[in-house]
């Protein structure tokens, strides 16, 4: 069985970190890891560069993606307005994060539920009005979808009425996000199975998990047992949401490929290689916490990707 990794420290990561990389350094990451064998990675995010100077080179880092063979370029985008800069830049993927908690989505995006909506309408109408070589996937991210930090518990009823809700304003798919690191695997095995049961399997094949609380690669294999089949990672583990106070961290996309290498599922991922590009990281990061337990102890003696039964 394959399984999607889709890179995304360099948009979840190096947003929630206070130094900014430098272009060039962005470019040689995204290479490495394309290089590795990662095949998807979300490189940006259009939002003002006032509020994210971290992320203002993002059409740059599109647009350098882009020349990369083989690799589905995605980014974020907050709104209509970096919906078209997306789409101008030339990504593959656009995701419109939406806040269930509409508490967290004031605070973050300044916008209720049905002026979202309304965002994901006009993109929608943007898209359609593209022609289909020009026209990126668009998924809605379901953001604190387990659990917010400003409203607590999150109704999974909300959930399914907001997954419901993105698929009839014409995205493509929808995604489940923890953006807090709340989220338990019973939770998201019964989230995930409530929101198949309401938009089909083939409209959630993704989850993004954090690993605030130590449960990123149990969340993994609950989201496996229930057919998920895309999970973003970050390398090293950077960063986390700087709109969700405490949360810090995606899974580590080098502990998560070891773990689903070693079950025996398929992520095209050269480990080895991928271990390398932490230097990467560290070199045009200094002093930036990586997390992580493979980089550190190593691959067990005799681990093989080829010798896999
Ligand atoms: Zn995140």
């Amino acid at each position: 069985m394959n399984i999607l990794i889709s890179e995304v420290g360099p948009r979840d990561g190096l947003q929630s970190i206070t130094p900014v990389m430098p272009l060039e350094d962005k470019k040689a990451w995204i290479s490495a890891e394309a290089e590795a064998g990662v095949t998807e990675i979300e490189v940006g995010s259009f939002v003002p560069a006032k509020l994210l100077p971290q992320l203002a080179d993002s059409a740059e880092v599109v647009r350098h993606a882009r020349t990369i063979p083989g690799l589905t370029v995605a980014a974020l985008v907050p709104n209509l307005r970096g919906a078209e800069a997306a789409v101008e830049a030339g990504a593959h993927k656009i995701t419109l994060p939406l806040s269930v908690s509409e508490t967290h989505s004031l605070k973050n995006v300044r916008r209720t539920h049905a002026q979202m909506l309304d965002e994901a309408r006009a993109i929608v109408a943007l898209l359609r009005g593209l022609p289909p070589e020009r026209r990126p996937k668009f998924e809605g991210g379901l953001s604190t979808a387990f659990g917010c930090t400003i409203e607590g518990h999150v109704p999974p009823e909300r959930v399914v009425a907001l997954a419901e809700a993105l698929m009839d304003a014409g995205c493509d798919e929808v995604g489940l996000a923890d953006t807090s690191g709340y989220a338990n695997p019973a939770q998201v095995r019964d989230l995930v199975r409530r929101v198949h049961a309401a938009v089909g399997a083939h409209a959630l094949s993704g989850l993004h998990l954090h690993n605030t609380r130590g449960l990123g690669l149990a969340n993994v294999i609950a989201g496996l047992e229930v057919g998920i089949t895309t999970f973003d990672s970050s390398l090293g583990g950077l960063g986390g949401c700087p709109f969700a106070p405490g949360a810090s961290g995606n899974i580590v996309t080098e502990d998560l490929v070891f773990m689903l290498e070693a079950m025996g599922l398929r992520t095209g991922i050269d480990l080895p290689k991928l271990l390398r590009v932490r230097e990467v990281l560290r070199a045009a990061l200094p002093g930036e916490p990586l997390y992580g337990f493979t980089p550190g102890a190593g691959l067990p003696l005799g681990f093989s990707q080829e010798a896999r039964p």
